[in-house]
């Protein structure tokens, strides 16, 4: 025999009994946005490697050790798109729509890193993302957490999730922290762990972002990045305090946030759940002003985040049911049945447009086709016999108790047969 291919590690199949979960959270998204007016967009899954060299940045995780990067038949560099904001940036800036223009956008779709795999940590992920170019904050800053609120209360996990946020200030103010970092680590050097001390003097403030039990107490003692802040990016942080405080946000002050990336300046926020362990992280954004022009467009303000589908589904898989059975089943006994019955599910569809109606395929004895209607989760089985077909009628039956109101079984003209499954639904 030969053996099975099998996928490759870190890479799931969504499978179906498991997709309603994930349509649901989809579905859930996309209404959230049309409610607030964003615009989807949609990018390619490849793209050349220095889009991602460029923005993400060279001493960053992603580009150090975790991005898919193959040469492709041409020799070109190509990589597998780790994330959407570059991505979005490149797009904007290639088809003009940055140029004296206001964007909101939304993607959804599969990024890849080659992470190891574990609970929340995969290598193919999804993420849904938003990303706004020409306002400059707070209060956009403030509609996007809003909006994520928002998105918690209706799916159910607000009580799952907590807000932190930070200021990374602007570009100089960063640069000059990072000099103080510097300074400060450096009398720790032999204490560091091997990725902190190679980033020492290359990317200091993402020794802050080690998840490393052993880094934790030097990095607590570390100077905060809040006392070293511009004043500008000092008053726009507290504007925007305010404006989360009016809308009744509750949000704690995280001076150690400094996100993975190095495009970010100003605000940068993380949604923390303590439900998933050390994959904590369900939604994680901030302002990058800068991008845009380091990739070539015009200087263009710009804030988004990206939410990790995966983790959400796990914690939307012990708090909600959704299912995608089908509302009815249709049973066919009999030849004549079972040659008209697709015609017969066609006419009840023409009537029930919202119902979802399996039709019985491949024949089989009324006992075994009853136990698949039961089986399939489905409100209503659809009986159609010899009798039924003489006079043009439906037999319902009613296969969930909570339904079973006064008959189990009714056989009726299929139009008033209709009428009752649509009221039913
Ligand atoms: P982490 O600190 O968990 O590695 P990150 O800072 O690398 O996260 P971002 O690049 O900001 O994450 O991505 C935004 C969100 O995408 C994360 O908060 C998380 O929910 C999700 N995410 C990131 N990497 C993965 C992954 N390998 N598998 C599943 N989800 C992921
Ligand atoms: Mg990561």
């Amino acid at each position: 025999m030969q053996n099975k291919i099998q996928s490759i590690r870190g890479m799931n199949d969504i499978l179906p009994s498991e997709i309603a979960l994930w349509q649901y959270l989809e579905n859930t998204l996309r209404e959230t946005m049309t409610q607030y007016g964003y615009d989807e967009i949609r990018f390619p899954i490849v793209e050349k490697t220095a889009l991602f060299k460029r923005s993400i940045g060279e001493v960053t995780d992603i580009v150090e050790k975790e991005m898919y990067t193959f040469n492709d038949r041409n020799g070109d560099s190509l990589t597998l798109r780790p994330e959407g904001t570059a991505v979005c940036v490149r797009s904007g800036i290639q088809q003009g729509l940055l140029v004296n223009q206001q964007q909101r956008l939304w993607y959804l779709g599969p990024m890849f890193r080659h992470e190891r795999p574990q609970k929340g940590r995969y290598r193919q992920f999804h993420q849904f993302g938003v990303e706004v170019f020409g306002l400059s904050g707070p209060d956009i800053d403030v509609e996007l957490i809003v909006m994520t609120s928002r998105l918690w209360k209706k799916i159910g996990l607000a009580d799952d999730v907590v807000l932190e946020i930070n200021s990374l200030g602007s570009l100089e103010a960063r640069d000059n922290y990072k000099q103080v970092l510097v300074d400060y680590f450096s009398q720790y050097e032999a204490s560091l762990d091997e990725d902190s001390q190679r980033r020492l003097y290359t990317n200091p403030l993402r020794i802050l972002d080690s998840k490393n039990p052993s880094m934790q107490e030097i990095n607590s003692n570390a100077p905060q990045l809040i006392d070293y802040l511009d004043d500008e990016s000092k008053h726009e942080f507290k504007q925007l305090c305010q404006i989360l405080d009016l809308a009744k946000i509750p949000y704690k002050i995280n001076p150690r946030l400094v996100r993975g990336l190095d495009y970010y300046n100003k605000l940068v926020f993380e949604w923390v759940t303590t439900q998933l362990g050390a994959q904590g992280t369900v939604c994680a954004g901030g302002r990058y002003d800068t991008l845009v022009k380091q990739l070539g467009g015009k200087e263009t303000p710009a804030v988004g985040f990206a939410m990790g589908l995966e983790r959400l589904v796990a914690l939307l898989a012990e708090r909600k049911e959704v299912s995608n059975n089908p509302d009815a089943v249709l049973l066919l006994m009999g030849e004549r049945a079972q040659s008209q019955g697709l015609v017969v599910a066609e006419t009840i569809r023409d009537y029930c447009p919202d119902l979802s109606l399996q039709l019985f395929c491949g024949g089989a004895s009324f006992k075994s086709q009853m136990k698949r209607a039961d089986k399939s989760g489905a409100k209503f089985a659809i009986i159609l016999a010899d009798n039924e077909l003489d006079s043009n009628q439906l037999t319902i039956k009613f296969l969930r108790a909570e339904d079973v109101t006064e008959e189990q079984q009714k056989t009726l003209p299929m139009s008033d047969a209709c009428d009752l499954l649509n009221k039913s639904l």
